[in-house]
């Protein structure tokens, strides 16, 4: 049965808490710092998509010089206190550290960058000045990782900035979606803060471009636009039984767990989650760390072409999800309303396709779950209908922009999810900061 308040306060406690925690203290922070061998031409830095300076940081962290190195991290990266937390570093820095290579565990570089923002975030060091302001101005469009990185990089600048973001609260994804056990809302609201501090950005909530105002007033208002508002609504699946009551998309899912909180958000005793990308994987565990007794995710292809990466498969399974691969669903059925089961065709794999995986075609059979809940997980889709309103080129809903964020409209540009279609934070993080760079570029400044 699809209830809430499954289990007792001490255990959501328990379920949620963060399953990387910081460094205890000091000592444990400077031994891993003095681990680091300092790398002429660290590939830990240049697996990073926004490129900090990983082993200066670390070198600053073992002299002591924690405000040095938190400086270090937000100068490529304002957005490095989350980061250290979300980032998927097992593809990323850690992945390429030099200790791989000798079968060693790699610096936990992701800690200690923790270890160092933690402390100018919870302190608020004022790390940066703004420039006296310009007379320049610029809307930003969504207050994510994307627009508040851009927006942080202007207002350094003496740009004056505006960001129109519809939710309540800012941070976007991080504060709506990644698992509350990667990441709390409390750290996001500080982080969110700490980020606006500098002065020079104002956040207008709950203004959605398009509802509360257009494109076209924020281009006559101010001197440039950027558009950071993220891939937002949920993929269907198109399948009878979709309207059944106990079917729910994994976005509005998760976003109610960091909205509401863990007991006021129903959950089935029989879930199955469809897909298996890093959404598919937070929907699952949470699933399951709410207090469903069988979480099965559902994939089409096999483990081979798993879109998210084993460190994250390996915690859905710890959390007791089982997996089934090779299997499509055909139809949820239902019963006086309510989910009953998800009847999935039994695939296998044959040529490539346009994705360049191996395509799972029908071998004909089917196998049915029994469930009560089913989530979906395939995907998210552009804001295409806004986006096409406003004349702005696009592939179905993508953003369409130049190698610096410039949209084909003079004075728009554009960066994050909404134009690479769904990456990481960091890859937002990145695009805000050269969105922000090309926009001064068109200001000459
Ligand atoms: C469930 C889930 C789990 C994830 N887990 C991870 C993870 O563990 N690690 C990781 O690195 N990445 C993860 N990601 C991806 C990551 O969250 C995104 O890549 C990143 O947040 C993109 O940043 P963005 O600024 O482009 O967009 P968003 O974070 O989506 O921010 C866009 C902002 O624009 C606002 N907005 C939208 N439309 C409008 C409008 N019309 N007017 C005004 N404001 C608007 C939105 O409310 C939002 O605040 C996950 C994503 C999801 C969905
Ligand atoms: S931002 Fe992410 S990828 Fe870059 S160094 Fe930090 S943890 Fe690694």
């Amino acid at each position: 049965m699809i209830t809430s308040n499954k289990l007792s306060i001490d255990q959501y406690e328990k379920n949620f808490s963060a399953i990387h925690p910081p460094f205890e203290n000091k000592e444990a922070a400077l031994m891993e710092a003095n681990r680091c061998i300092f790398c002429y031409d660290a590939p830990c830095t240049k697996s990073c998509p926004t490129e900090i300076n990983v082993p200066k940081f670390i070198k600053q962290i073992t002299t002591d010089n924690l405000k040095g190195s938190a400086h270090t991290i937000f100068v490529s990266n304002i957005f490095g206190g989350g980061c250290s937390r979300v980032c998927p570093v097992e593809k990323l820095c850690e992945g390429s550290c030099v200790y791989n290579l000798l079968h060693e565990k790699p610096i936990a570089i992701a800690k200690l960058q923790r270890w160092a923002t933690d402390k100018a975030i919870q302190d608020k060091w004022k790390l940066f000045d703004r420039k006296p302001s310009n007379g320049k101005t610029v809307a930003v469009i969504g207050a994510g990782p994307a627009g508040l990185s851009c927006a942080h990089v202007l207002s350094r600048e003496g740009v004056d900035v505006t960001v129109y973001e519809k939710e309540s609260k800012g941070g976007g994804l991080m504060t709506y979606g990644i698992a509350a056990y990667k990441v709390t809302p409390e750290f996001c609201q500080s982080e969110v803060d700490y980020i606006s501090s500098l002065g020079g950005i104002e956040i207008k909530y709950d203004h959605a471009v398009g509802k509360d105002i257009t494109l076209e007033q924020l281009q006559k208002q101010y001197d440039a636009v950027y558009i950071g508002f993220g891939v937002g609504l949920a993929n269907q699946l198109n399948i009878p039984g979709e309207e059944l009551d106990g079917v729910e998309d994994a976005i509005s899912f998760i976003y109610n767990i960091r909205s509401k909180g863990y007991s006021q958000v129903p959950v089935g005793d029989k879930v199955a989650v469809i897909g298996m990308g890093m959404t598919a994987i937070d929907a699952a565990t949470q699933a399951k760390r709410l207090g469903a007794k069988e979480v099965t995710m559902v994939y089409r292809r096999s483990e081979a072409e798993k879109n998210c990466t084993q460190v994250e498969l390996d915690i859905a399974m710890l959390d007791g999800c089982k997996i089934q691969w090779l299997a499509a669903p055909v139809a949820i059925v239902g019963e006086n309303g309510k989910v009953k089961a998800l009847v999935c065709d039994k695939m296998k794999l044959g040529a490539p396709d346009f994705s360049g995986k191996p395509a799972p075609e029908r071998t004909g059979e089917t196998i049915t779950l029994e469930v009560d809940m089913v989530i979906k997980a395939t995907g998210q889709k552009p804001y295409k209908t806004l986006v096409d309103e406003n004349g702005l080129k696009n592939t179905k809903g993508k953003l369409l922009t130049d190698e610096h964020g410039a949209t084909n409209i003079k004075g728009v540009f554009a960066g994050g999810d909404c134009v690479n279609g769904g990456k990481e934070v960091v890859d937002a993080v990145q695009a805000g900061k050269k969105g922000a760079a090309a926009i001064l570029e068109y200001f000459k400044i």
